[in-house]
């Protein structure tokens, strides 16, 4: 039988918190009185089902979605209010459902995007050693990849930006098993890295094994 039952790390330092945060989309409520803590180096799985405030939660966490009352702090500061840019310069790596890549850019411009202004010879010698499919489509669309090297390209963000935290939404939706042991074993080694990590995942297993504390959203509640 799966067991759930995980006691909690202590972390030295919280990376991200919501505090009572409420938020959503006009009048619509989607989140309601949330309190979310990811510590320093910590994986958390989000899970619930559809509809529940995932991703609304992700989007509240990196500036996209206002709270509405509540708090938001990241790597120490109150950044409640502040927009996506002040949690990116701070270490947030956001990677959106549907992969937030450019499918009419090549990889290769893809890349540069993603690096800013990093050494572009630098920057594709390490994305091609991550994902070697990557290096040898570099002048290939980015839409015309599988839906696994989209995942990876998007995924190389979390690694050419040096990132504090990526929280990532459905990281495996639409991929084939083997595509998704690909990206997991991608996921594993950031967080040997020692990075924080939050999944929105539909294939519980899959988040369960890599994390060490999950939060259950229901209608927009934590449970
Ligand atoms: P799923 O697992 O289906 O992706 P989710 O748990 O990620 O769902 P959200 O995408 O956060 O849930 O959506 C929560 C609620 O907010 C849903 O009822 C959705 O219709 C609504 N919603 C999401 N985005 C918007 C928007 N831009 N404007 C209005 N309502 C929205």
């Amino acid at each position: 039988m799966m067991s759930v039952n995980r006691s909690r790390r202590a972390h030295d330092f919280e990376m991200l918190t919501l505090h009572s945060v409420t938020a959503g989309y006009g009048e619509t409520t989607v989140l309601r009185d949330v309190n979310f803590t990811v510590g320093d180096g910590e994986v958390v799985a989000l899970l619930g089902p559809n509809g529940a405030g995932k991703t609304t939660l992700l989007r509240t966490a990196t500036g996209f979605v206002k709270p509405r009352s509540g708090r938001v702090e990241f790597g120490g500061a109150d950044l409640t209010g502040h927009r996506p840019h002040a949690f990116v310069t701070r270490g947030a790596c956001h990677l959106p459902e549907g992969r937030g890549i450019f499918p009419s850019l090549t990889v290769r411009e893809n890349l540069r995007i993603q690096a800013r202004s990093r050494d572009m010879n630098e920057v594709v010698a390490e994305a091609a050693e991550l994902f070697p499919v990557l290096g040898s489509r570099l002048r290939q669309t980015a839409g015309s990849l599988s839906g696994g090297e989209q995942q990876m390209l998007a995924l190389s963000r979390a690694y050419l930006t040096r990132p504090k935290l990526v929280l990532i939404d459905e990281a495996s939706l639409g991929l084939a098993p083997l595509a998704v042991d690909r990206i997991y074993d991608a996921l594993r080694q950031l967080v040997e890295r020692g990075l924080s990590l939050v999944i929105v995942e539909q294939y519980v297993q899959k988040a369960l094994d890599l994390a060490s504390t999950v939060y259950i959203l229901n209608r927009g509640e934590v449970i």
